[in-house]
């Protein structure tokens, strides 16, 4: 799985994306800056586009000859990464064009994946320019490490691909409120969160989950031990056909790994899945990376590939300094260690909410998405990202 993509295709070039907008705007000084530099220097040929709109990366990818390419660059926020993985699932080739090393580098406002990356290299945390620095070094270093993938279902529309995080609750709401305090760069998550604080509320719904394995014996009796869930490894053509009948496989002409874990969206969960018996909850946040916001490390323990979705969800009842502790917590990684009864941290393969509170915000890498009942699950190891 590992390797350097400069060792193994050292004669083609990195596609380096940059969206103009991202952030405070200033991506492209960001490039011409230090980034130019630190790949010149390291020897790394690559080659710069800039975005013209929303969804233009996500066509590049989808057309691209990506024989060309040694690894497709991201220096964006996360929205960037989140066109590229989708515009690569989109191929009629995604198992191989999946594959094709992706990097990334903090130019946007939200850098949840560049600042995981940097905590992966066990360096302390930095902000800004210092974790540019971070993730350009492991840039030029080239390790590249499998990267799970969600694959996610809503009740309408062709499923996503997400890499990061899918959030309902205050999480998703602060999310999307925030994007007018864009100008303030990677605080502005913080700033949002302050403010919502202030009109704190609760959200009704149900929450069910499959538990990772080493989380197995803690279950309750909702749980059949006999059903053991399967590989989610990123399953050839060969292994789909022997899998049970794909039941999430709706459209016949969807392609992409078979969702074996999930049963349709209007059908109750497999037995072998948890319900979550509280229906009133502040948030709920699944993560597959350590942070959601630079400031943030809401899953310390979290690796690109260990296959586990990383489930907190926050009950009602919680007082509103209790939440803002738990979120100034979060920037050292401590909010598990203290002892917040309305916390729970679930490590979980597949999971599907079902909000009634309506309307509602729901996010998935920090985008919003049609408000209703989702339902995801993780495909280990399916993609690969240049990383510690
Ligand atoms: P930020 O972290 O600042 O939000 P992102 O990389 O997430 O930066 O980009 C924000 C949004 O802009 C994403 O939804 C992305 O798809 C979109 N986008 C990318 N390139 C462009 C462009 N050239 N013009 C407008 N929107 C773009
Ligand atoms: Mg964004």
């Amino acid at each position: 799985h590992g390797g350097h993509y400069s060792q193994v295709c050292r004669m083609r070039r990195l596609m380096v994306l940059v969206n103009p907008l991202s952030g405070k705007g200033q991506a492209m000084a960001l490039y011409t800056g230090p980034i130019h530099r630190m790949l010149t220097e390291a020897a790394v040929p690559h080659t710069l586009i800039t975005t013209d709109y929303q969804n233009h990366a996500r066509e590049l990818v989808r057309n691209a000859d990506l024989s060309q390419w040694s690894a497709i660059v991201i220096l964006s926020g996360d929205g960037l990464l989140f066109e590229v993985i989708n515009g690569l699932m989109e191929r009629e080739d995604w198992e191989e064009a999946i594959q094709t090393p992706l990097g990334i580098l903090p130019g946007g406002s939200g850098n949840a994946v560049a600042a995981s990356v940097h905590h992966y290299t066990e360096a302390g945390a930095v902000f800004g320019e210092d974790l540019l620095l971070s993730c350009g070094f492991v840039l030029c270093k080239g390790l590249v490490c499998p990267m799970d993938l969600l694959s996610v279902r809503l009740s309408s529309g062709p499923r996503l691909f997400s890499f990061l995080s899918l959030a309902w609750g205050f999480v998703a709401d602060v999310d999307i409120e925030s994007e007018k305090y864009r100008p303030v760069g990677a605080v502005r998550f913080l700033v949002g969160a302050l403010v919502r604080l202030a009109s704190l509320r609760s959200y009704q719904g149900r929450l069910s989950f499959l538990l990772a394995a080493d989380e197995s014996s803690s279950v309750t009796a909702t749980t059949n031990p006999s059903s053991l869930p399967g590989s989610t490894f990123c399953s050839s053509r060969e292994q789909h056909s022997l899998q049970r009948d794909p039941a999430t496989r709706t459209d016949p002409k969807e392609h992409g790994p078979v969702d074996d874990l999930m049963t349709p969206l209007g059908e109750p969960v497999p037995t072998d899945w948890t319900v979550v018996e509280e229906r009133d909850f502040v948030l709920v946040l699944a993560m597959c990376h350590s942070h959601l916001a630079e400031d943030l490390m809401v899953a310390p323990d979290a690796r690109p590939d260990d296959g586990h979705i990383h489930l907190f969800y926050v009950t009602a009842g919680v007082s509103r300094p209790a939440l803002l502790r738990l979120f100034l917590a979060m920037e050292k990684g401590t909010h598990l260690t203290g002892e917040s009864p309305h916390l729970v941290y679930r490590r979980v393969r597949a999971l599907r909410l079902e909000p009634v509170t309506r309307p509602g915000v729901i996010t998935v890498d920090g985008e919003q998405v049609e408000y209703g009942p989702v339902q995801a699950q993780v495909h280990r190891g399916c993609a690969r990202i240049i990383s510690g």
